[in-house]
């Protein structure tokens, strides 16, 4: 297990490339939150709330929504009871003001980020992966036609809920996402790079190689003498 440090993560990379199965994962293992702004705005689309609505434009089109919403709705999120030990942020930050926010907000309430994760996958790889993807609308677990076929087609393994496409996940808003995710977010690696915060892993191959990868990575920073 980790040392005394907060685990404080961001998990990076394009879209499709695994951060919401490993952020699942790596939430079991250090019982700390995954933060997925994508989720959150999914679940203010579905109640209607002003900001789903708001965000809805946006995510048809496969672009960001503005920074002010994202950085609004996470200042409020990470202020919550459950975060105090630790978060792991998936799809949050995407932009460099977006990163710049967070570490106000880290640095207002005393705290540092611990490591930034990036899982690398190729563009074309990304398009397969999205295209084919499944999602529970019960309870949220990810599957894939091809790659990972839900024993019963069409119903969730797991709560038997039934599966669905992202209405964002046919191939021209991929692409679309991806061109954003290009020029909007990858300039992020060099933010963390240049911050001595960040970690890269092949998003590629065996999912439980990569999650021992990352928990490996994850637990060198908690035991090392770096905050
Ligand atoms: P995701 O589920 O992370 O792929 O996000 C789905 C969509 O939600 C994105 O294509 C954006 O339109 C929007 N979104 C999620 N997170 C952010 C963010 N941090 N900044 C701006 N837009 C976001």
């Amino acid at each position: 297990m980790p040392g005394s440090k907060a685990i404080r993560v961001v998990l990076m990379g394009p879209p499709g490339c695994g951060k919401g199965t490993q952020g699942k994962m790596l939430e079991a293992h250090y019982s700390v939150p995954q933060l997925s702004t994508g989720d959150m705005l999914r679940a203010a689309l579905r109640n209607e709330t002003p900001v789903g609505l708001k965000a809805k434009q946006y995510m048809d089109r496969g672009e960001l929504v503005p920074d002010e919403v994202i950085i609004g709705i996470m200042r409020e999120r990470l202020a919550s009871q459950d975060c105090k030990k630790g978060y792991l942020l998936d799809g949050f930050p995407r932009t460099v003001a977006q990163a710049e926010a967070l570490d106000k907000l880290l640095e207002q309430s005393g705290t540092k980020l611990m490591a930034a994760v990036n899982l690398d996958v190729p563009d074309e790889e990304v398009v397969k992966r999205l295209s084919g993807r499944r999602q529970c609308r019960v309870c949220g677990t990810g599957f894939h036609v091809v790659f990972k076929k839900p024993v019963r087609e069409g119903r969730c393994d797991a709560c038997g809920g039934e599966l669905y496409q992202r209405d964002d996940d046919n191939e021209t808003t991929v692409r679309s996402r991806l061109s954003v995710y290009n020029k909007q977010t990858a300039p992020l690696l060099d933010y963390y790079a240049s911050r001595g915060l960040l970690l890269r892993v092949p998003g590629t191959g065996d999912i439980d190689n990569i999650f021992k990868q990352i928990c490996s990575l994850i637990d060198d920073k908690a035991n090392s003498g770096r905050s």
